[in-house]
């Protein structure tokens, strides 16, 4: 609340970004009281099942009665709705749910191939025909509603011909804090190794920004290399994702692979022609969706997984158990 406050007395725009779990009616209202002018609430499916297997916990229908409460306050309100091949064919229900909510704005948000997502990308990433469809229906919904709710989607990253200029640019515009009170020049790059974060109680944020070690590493065009070095759009992308050159490539300083012009851009192709080689996404979805969750929120691996959901789930469908709460 403290934070909110000090920020509306410096004339900033309050957005919280939330999952909405844990948000009850009175740190909703003190948090109105304080002034946030925005909530952006996630959520993982149009539907209840779906969404709370994928998310290992039953919290979809409580999501949409915080959505409700949201718009009582009278606070603005984006759903953010992370799409991938299990549930790209329902984007039509995603749009009339967020409408439904009435949601100023709709972030139909895909997934990115980062920790978890990564162990599961053949499961996750959906084939061409699924995004085609899904942008052919934003289009239209965006023509629909417009000058009622703005609604942003992009092409995913491995669809696209060139990256996205991460971050805007590594130590260009953003600077992150994590709850340790490290300062990070985007919210991955805890992964990349070597980087020392510097804390903001050892130094200022002046201080962070202009001498921090991490922030200058991938800043400017210094690092970069061949192809980027020489191309056009260096400073229209700054060479992608430095967290998922690593990934993918092993090397944070390499170019982007998802760029069409990196000498690694064959693993991003071997991806999606593995992606393209499976059935689509609705098919294995109702699968995946038919497992019946466990009775503990925290106990999150449907079991006994029947005859074909076995195939689905571990080894292949790698499952993170979400962390017990000890207090
Ligand atoms: S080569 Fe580098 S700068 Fe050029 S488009 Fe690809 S990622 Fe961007």
């Amino acid at each position: 609340m403290q934070l909110v406050e000090a920020a509306r007395q410096a004339g900033l725009y309050v957005n919280l970004i939330t999952s909405g779990v844990g948000m009850t009616d009175e740190r909703l209202a003190a948090l109105a009281t304080a002034g946030v002018d925005h909530i952006q609430l996630s959520l993982q499916d149009a539907r209840a099942l779906e969404a709370d297997w994928i998310a290992g916990t039953r919290a979809h229908v409580l999501k949409l009665a915080l959505a409700g409460r949201i718009r009582e306050k009278g606070i603005a309100l984006t759903l953010n709705i992370v799409v991938h091949r299990q549930n790209l064919d329902r984007i039509d229900e995603m749009l009339a749910l967020a409408e439904e909510c009435g949601a100023d704005r709709l972030e139909i948000a895909h997934v990115q191939y980062y920790g978890w997502a990564l162990a599961n990308r053949q499961h996750l990433l959906p084939t061409r025909a699924q995004v085609d469809r899904s942008l052919t229906a934003v289009e239209a919904a965006r023509e629909r509603l417009i000058g009622r709710m703005q609604i942003d989607c992009v092409t995913p990253d491995y669809y696209a011909r060139f990256p996205k200029a991460c971050m805007g640019g590594w130590g260009q515009k953003s600077m992150l804090i994590d709850p340790e009170g490290r300062a990070l020049p985007c919210h991955a790059a805890g992964v990349i190794p070597g980087l020392q974060f510097d804390s903001v109680g050892e130094h200022s944020l002046r201080w962070i920004w202009e001498k921090s070690g991490a922030f200058q590493k991938f800043r400017g065009e210094e690092w970069m290399p061949e192809p980027c070095r020489g191309c056009q759009r260096r400073e229209v992308d700054f060479g992608g994702c430095r967290c998922q050159a690593l990934l993918l490539a092993g090397d944070p300083a390499k170019t982007d692979p998802v760029c069409k012009l990196s000498p690694d851009h064959g693993i991003v192709l071997a991806a999606l022609d593995e992606a393209g080689n499976l059935a689509e996404g609705s098919a294995q979805a109702a699968v995946l969706m038919s497992a019946p969750m466990s009775s503990s929120a925290t106990s999150t691996v449907p079991s006994p997984v029947p005859g074909p959901i076995a195939g689905l789930v571990r080894p292949d469908w790698l499952y993170r158990q979400n962390p017990r709460v000890t207090r």
